[in-house]
């Protein structure tokens, strides 16, 4: 039987982060992973092939140059499953390479098999040909993630033409038409990346809205771009059941409105893969979507050497905020002092365009009784937008009238997920409209929308509180 100072379960951006900051500290750490090669699902099934197939889309469909030459250019005629696959296999095998060696490099061991406990601590580890391996660790990481939500009367077929979101990589053909079930952050990624194909595509969701957390003047801009590129959008309504036909599948809503299309892809929803964890052998408990709940401090269970970090302990459910959970953990478990998280971290949603926001939206400003101004700039309005032939896209800020601090940073558009970390340093660093104002940006950059966005709310609010009075929020 082997012993470890720690033992982490998952191979995903917790697990991984964890592993590293524990050997990086002179610890013994051993990952267990019972997928095909590291990376979890952020490599294999997640975050990294939806960035690549987005990317793929967008650079042959030639989506980027269509404000020029117009809603029919194509770098490629007849995109098929195949040109999308080839990027992705490539791009992931990198991915996967670095990881390996990074594990390696650092003396991590590894061993491939699901894990289950068999007290609080010991587990076992059953591998491919079913044997059976023992350990033990002074503390553990459970960093599981989680696997797709997959109701009984959704009848997925093995990626003929139902798909759950892992199974859409493999996709055998570019459909002409699809049907979205779910209108959370991963199905409007893919919806409206197979729109920039020129699929026809129906998002469906229960609902009346989607991504609610989203400042709403930035999700009305986003929504008029789905409808002006002819994506369907069926809200308000509950599925009340889905039908394989032999054309594709069929979509009866709530009222009897039916929706037909070639393949459906369900996007509802994740569960915690918690289930063959064997969590009673070491006392804990996870909630109805399998997830177990943490001290969002240290990241400690209930059971204090049992630690547990990213998708598997829920929101936000980032690779970005899974990493430095794992970290953190790490840290706490190993008795080393680690900083607190930063108060905001931003969300970036990959969908064509791209959305991405830090801090408050203006609705949480206004609930909150905060008096603000806002400033907005949109793309068309900045020189390298021009360059780019943009005619979509804006920026807003919102500025607490009081102490002129930004308080929300939300983009959509092109490089909006990059763009948005001027914003976090701001924000996070308690800056005020001023630096927007008195700083020079580089010209012409999509960057410069900032300086507008800001010249915008400052025209309203005038030179105000000299920045030395500003204290607080
Ligand atoms: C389609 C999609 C798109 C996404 N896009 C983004 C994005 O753009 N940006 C972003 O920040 N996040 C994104 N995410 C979320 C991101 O992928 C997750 O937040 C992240 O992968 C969670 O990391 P994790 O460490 O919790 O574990 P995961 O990446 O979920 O990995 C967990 C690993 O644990 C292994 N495992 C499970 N049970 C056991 C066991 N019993 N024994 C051994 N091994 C086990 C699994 O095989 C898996 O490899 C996306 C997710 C999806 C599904």
């Amino acid at each position: 039987m082997d012993h470890y100072d720690m033992i982490v379960i998952g191979s995903g951006p917790a697990g991984r982060r964890a592993a590293i900051q524990a050997a990086k500290l002179g610890k013994d750490v051993l990952v267990v992973e019972r997928g095909g090669r590291v990376g979890g699902v952020s490599v294999h099934t997640g975050t990294i092939p939806s960035k690549t197939l987005r990317e793929t889309a967008l650079n042959l469909s030639g989506w980027r140059e269509r404000g020029f030459y117009g809603r029919s250019y194509r770098v490629k005629q007849d995109i098929t499953a195949d040109d999308l696959r080839r990027r992705l296999h490539l791009t992931l095998g990198h991915e996967v390479e670095v990881l390996e060696h990074q594990f390696a490099r650092n003396q991590v061991s590894t061993v491939r098999g699901e894990a289950r406990f068999t007290d609080p601590h010991s587990i076992v580890v059953t591998g491919d040909e079913g044997e059976l391996l023992t350990f033990t660790a002074d503390s553990f990481l459970i960093a599981v993630g989680t696997i797709p939500f997959r109701p009984n009367y959704i009848p997925f077929d093995g990626g003929v033409s139902v798909f759950d979101s892992d199974e859409i990589l493999d996709l055998p053909d570019l459909p002409r038409s699809i049907a979205v079930i779910g209108a959370g952050v991963i199905g409007v990624e893919y919806a409206t990346i197979f729109s920039a194909l020129d699929v026809h595509v129906t998002l469906i969701e229960p609902r009346n809205s989607m991504l609610d957390f989203i400042d709403h003047e930035l999700m009305e801009d986003f929504t008029y771009q789905l409808r002006d590129r002819g994506m369907a959008m069926r809200f308000g309504k509950k599925v009340e059941s889905v039908a394989r036909t032999d054309k594709g599948c069929e979509v009866t809503l709530e009222g009897g409105r039916k929706v037909r299309s070639e393949m459906l892809l369900f996007a509802a929803g994740r569960m915690g893969a918690t289930a063959k964890l064997g969590l009673d052998a070491c006392g804990l408990e996870v909630d109805h979507r399998g997830r177990l709940k943490v001290d969002p401090e240290t990241l400690q269970t209930s059971v204090a050497h049992v630690y547990a970090a990213g998708d598997v302990i829920g929101f936000p459910s980032l690779a970005s905020t899974s990493m430095e959970q794992g970290r953190i953990a790490a840290c706490h478990a190993l008795g080393v002092a680690a900083h607190e998280p930063p108060e905001f971290f931003p969300y970036g949603i990959y969908a064509v365009p791209e959305i991405s926001t830090v801090g408050m939206t203006e609705e949480e400003v206004v609930e909150r009784g905060i008096p603000y101004e806002s400033g907005i700039a949109r793309f068309r309005e900045t020189s390298r937008g021009h360059i780019m032939g943009l005619d979509k896209g804006m920026l807003k800020m919102l500025f607490s009238l009081k102490t002129r601090r930004l308080l929300g940073c939300h983009i959509v558009g092109e490089g909006a997920t990059e763009l948005i970390h001027i914003g976090q340093a701001v924000l996070n660093l308690k800056g005020t409209l001023d630096y927007f104002v008195e700083n020079t940006f580089n010209y012409p950059t999509l960057a410069e929308a900032y300086k507008i966005a800001a010249l915008d709310a400052w025209n309203r609010m005038g030179a105000g509180v000299p920045v030395a009075q500003v204290t607080d929020g």
